[in-house]
């Protein structure tokens, strides 16, 4: 602990950039402050003493007098003393944390009230009766968040007071009833905490303070800020603000706005209010408020006034803000501001209008979205005009719209998606066990666990439709149904789920595909009508996204369909063609049959049948690509993949051999299954090592690769071919592929008479090709970083089996926030990539580098690509529009 640090600044001494010190909600009390705006006085406690009390346990030793001499200025700004006998001070004590924690934390309202002050507040203000409910409304939030007493009894006890009466809302609670029930909540305060309701007001307040320190670290607080990737050691600041009166009679109230709608971004008059109310009364939803608009007629003066308030706020924040506010009396009092939340959608309308308007520029537009956001828009979704029968609501943990029939069972879901149905799997959480459900079902429900939860991070991973943690739902597996309110959904009822939102509905919702997709795919124009307003915006900001971006982006595409689609999204090439996608399907024969050759003819026959249709593949993917790069990725994966599994062939064998049938192939075929196979195929007989092994495979599709460049050079093409040479360890494996590779091109130009620009390079894919980059760089022309691969063999994890085994653990126990096959693990592989870069320019200063693997699509990982200073990325073809919005992003 500092000797000259400060801990507590006036509203007057900060600003909105102070957020880290101040928490979000006292940097922005002092912005508005400084623009003289309305703000009761106050001061606010630095995160920084946060820390120190989370640390130590107690409260830095210089916070009392500070707070003393700060509390001593305001009660003279105020012309009155904390909780006074006469007339009395209130304070609120609210917690406020760098980002917002909706709710979670504490805040304390009319601190300062005492048997005492109570009355000298009533007469004060002339009105007992508010005074008495100031009094009521601080035992029951002290009780609850500072002394630990469960909220339910003073919650009851209202009730109680008010069945008593036979009144329904609180206001209809007088005096004497409200005198009563402080007496009530009092004795309740006694019986449960052990102790008085402390009177002395300077004890409530270093107890609330203490008690907002505390409220960093509760449960609830640690999971949100786990769902929500906030770090957990920034602490919370502590505001205390001198008490306004929503509830002091009907020309009082309290409300919350938005100076444009967050829905569609659309400039109006959005929020509620409510009379004679206090705080979290607004949304807390026990008496009905009116839209904002209402206060017009109500209270011309603040309403006028409040209009004033937010166009300086929008004016000065740039941006969609929130705020509360109090009216006291026909005055007006600002609360609270910050940039508010938006939908994905109107995040995209702000930004271009905000452009419009002149607030902001384009480099500033493309930082106020994102490509979470974008990824969200183009999703298909659930027809906005659909009549729905809302079920409940859960958390949004993989977005999407999915209709199906409610099964409970993995086997169920299996079964029945085999026969040709759609199945929602819904499960009270789920485990690894799950795994083929999940797969075959259109989307998951769960009534349990977060956004980490098992459930939710392999629905990610798969990019399947999931909501979790519905609460409300009664999931009964074992009588195959779910109940929640008087509603039963049985096992075959329909379901439609909305990952996007969390919300669960009855029967069957209709999905429209997204205006976004359908933009990107050239069939809806941005520019056409007023419901395109959305795709407008999304146009525009692709647009200042592409010309400013450095990477460029390429798709991962295997055919000329995909490599088609890959283009209109704007894929400047292809950056991984899998050639092992090829060799399925029909081919798989064939493939049999090289793997099968016990001589030299059987193999090169095998080849050579294989050879003409490689090359087909290649000219079709050349003419979709023309004049764009095309890296042909050599055959990666083992080749016990190509050949049927072993146990049902072994069983196959069984039982013809049982019959006395023999099947010589077949007997072939189990032999090679077992020569073949490996403990750990991922780290065995596979990529470069293949091409050395097997001769003539990879010279080969050198030949249907240089053939097919041949062919489209004499159809006046413009192929860009680029050989890659996978799982390379040693420059020594590059070297020889490479001379046979060159000796097979040069054969093909001599052949055809037609010069061939084909580059040769590899992947960089495990740990010893990126320490020995330098080295690889002599003989290649080009790197691309096969971070999935180089994930798996620097973290040792096989990614098939981790994410559904252990990662949920790993996730909770906060090991890392986010798995690193999603995210680039940016210390560990991401530090081998970067040395990689380095050593690989050093050696050839014009090598090519990219990156392939799904991080090539995944915005963190494209910020980090794009400042180590790769070329391009690589991603499929769905995820092109986000990386090419993040590396515009990265760039501007
Ligand atoms: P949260 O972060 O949960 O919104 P706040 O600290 O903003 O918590 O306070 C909760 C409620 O109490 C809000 O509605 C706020 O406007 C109200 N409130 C806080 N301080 C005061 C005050 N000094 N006078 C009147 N109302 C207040
Ligand atoms: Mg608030
Ligand atoms: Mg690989």
């Amino acid at each position: 602990e500092n000797k000259d640090q400060k801990f507590v600044y006036d509203f007057t001494e900060g600003n909105k950039e102070l957020k880290d010190l101040l928490g979000g909600k006292g940097a922005n009390l002092a912005e508005m402050t400084n623009l003289g705006l309305p703000v009761p006085p106050g001061f606010t406690i630095t995160t920084e003493a946060c820390k120190v009390y989370l640390e130590s346990g107690a409260e830095p030793l210089a916070l009392r007098d500070e707070v003393s001499a700060h509390l001593d200025a305001l009660e003279k700004t105020m012309g009155k003393k904390l909780g006074q006998a006469d007339s009395p001070l209130l304070v609120s004590v609210r917690s406020g944390a760098k980002f917002s924690m909706p709710g979670m934390m504490d805040t304390v309202l009319n601190i300062g009230l005492s048997d005492k002050s109570v009355e000298g507040l009533a007469q004060q203000a002339g009105d007992e009766r508010f005074a008495w409910d100031s009094y009521r409304r601080l035992i029951q939030m002290f009780g609850k968040t500072v002394l630990g007493v469960d909220g339910e009894l003073f919650e009851e006890a209202l009730e109680e007071a008010k069945t008593a009466k036979k009144v329904t809302v609180d206001t209809d609670l007088d005096a004497a009833d409200l005198k009563k029930l402080v007496k009530q909540f009092k004795k309740i305060v006694k019986a449960e905490a052990g102790r008085d309701f402390p009177q002395d007001p300077r004890e409530q307040m270093d107890l609330a303070i203490c008690s907002v320190f505390e409220s960093w670290n509760t449960d609830r607080a640690k999971l949100y800020r786990r769902q929500e990737r906030i770090p957990g050691d920034l602490g919370t600041a502590v505001n205390i603000c001198s008490m306004v009166f929503g509830n002091l009679g009907p020309d009082s109230g309290t409300g919350v706005a938005f100076t444009r709608d967050p829905a569609s971004g659309h400039q109006g008059v959005y929020g509620d209010y409510l009379q004679n109310a206090q705080g979290e009364d607004v949304v807390a939803g026990i008496r009905n408020t009116v839209p904002l608009a209402d206060l017009e007629s109500i209270d011309k003066k603040s309403y006028d006034q409040l209009m004033q308030i937010m166009e300086t706020l929008e004016n000065h924040y740039k941006d969609l803000c929130d705020i509360e506010f109090t009216i006291e009396r026909g005055q007006l009092w600002m609360l609270q501001t910050r940039v508010g939340k938006r939908t994905a959608g109107a995040a995209f309308r702000i930004a271009t209008q905000l452009v419009d308007q002149g607030l902001i520029d384009e480099a500033e537009a493309l930082q106020r979205v994102n490509g979470a956001q974008l990824a969200q828009l183009m999703f298909p979704r659930f027809d906005e005009k659909a009549k729905t029968e809302l079920l409940g609501r859960g958390i949004a943990a993989s977005p999407g719209a999915a209709v199906g029939k409610a099964v409970f069972d993995s086997y169920t879901a299996v079964k029945w998606s085999r026969s040709g149905e759609k199945v929602i799997l819904i499960r009270r959480e789920t485990n690894p066990d799950d795994l083929d459900g999940m797969i075959a079902a259109e989307g998951i429900l769960t009534s349990r666990g977060g956004k980490t939860s098992h459930a939710a991070v392999v629905a990610r991973g798969m990019g399947k439709t999931c909501v979790c943690g519905a609460e409300e739902l009664e999931v009964d597996t074992k009588r195959r149904r779910l109940t929640v309110g008087g509603t039963v959904i049985e096992e075959g009822d329909v379901v439609s789920i909305d990952g996007s939102t969390g919300k669960v509905y009855l029967g069957e919702v209709p999905v429209v595909p997204s205006p976004v997709v359908e933009y990107f795919e050239g069939r809806m124009h941005a520019g056409a009508d007023d419901a395109d307003e959305l795709v407008q915006a999304v146009h525009r900001i692709m647009a200042y996204a592409d010309r400013v971006r450095r990477l460029r982006v390429r798709a991962n595409a295997d055919n000329a369909e995909d490599a088609l689609r890959a283009r209109r999204f704007g894929a400047q090439g292809i950056g991984l063609c899998r050639t092992e996608h090829m060799f399925l399907g029909e081919r798989r024969e064939m493939v049999e049959k090289l793997i099968l050759a016990d001589t030299d003819d059987e193999r090169e026959e095998a080849l050579k049948a294989l050879l003409p249709q490689q090359k087909q593949d290649f000219v079709e993917l050349f003419e979709a690509m023309d004049g764009l790069p095309v890296t042909v990725r050599l055959l990666d994966p083992p080749l016990h993949e190509f050949l049927p599994d072993i146990t049902e062939l072994s069983v196959r064998v069984a039982l013809a051999e049982a019959r006395k049938d023999h099947n010589e192939n077949d007997l072939r075929l189990l032999q090679a299954v077992h020569r073949l196979h490996e403990q750990n195929p991922m780290l065995g007989l596979r990529g470069v090592r293949l091409g050395l092994v097997i001769p003539g495979l990879f010279t080969m599709q050198v030949r249907a690769i240089a053939e097919a460049a041949a062919q489209r050079i004499e159809a006046k093409g413009d192929p860009r071919a680029e050989i890659m040479i996978p799982l390379v360890g040693t420059v020594q494996e590059l070297e020889i592929v490479r001379e046979e590779a060159e000796q097979v091109i040069a054969e093909v130009q001599q052949r055809t008479g037609v010069e061939l620009k084909l580059a040769l390079g590899t992947m960089i894919e495990l740990p010893r090709a990126a320490l020995t980059a330098g080295q690889i760089a002599e003989a290649a022309e080009f790197f691309s970083f096969g971070t999935n691969d180089l994930t798996q063999t620097v973290w040792g994890f096989s990614r098939d089996d981790v994410e559904a085994s252990f990662f949920t653990a790993y996730l909770e126990k906060g090991i890392f926030g986010v798995s690193p096959f999603e995210t680039i693990d940016k210390d560990g592989v991401g530090s081998l990539v970067r040395s990689a870069v380095e050593a690989g320019r050093a050696t050839r200063p014009d090598l090519k580098l990219g990156v392939c693997g799904e991080h090539g699509g995944d915005p963190e990982s494209v910020h980090f690509f794009h400042e180590v200073g790769l070329d391009y990325v690589s991603c499929s073809p769905f995820r092109i529009p986000v990386a090419r919005l993040e590396a515009g992003r990265a760039a501007a």
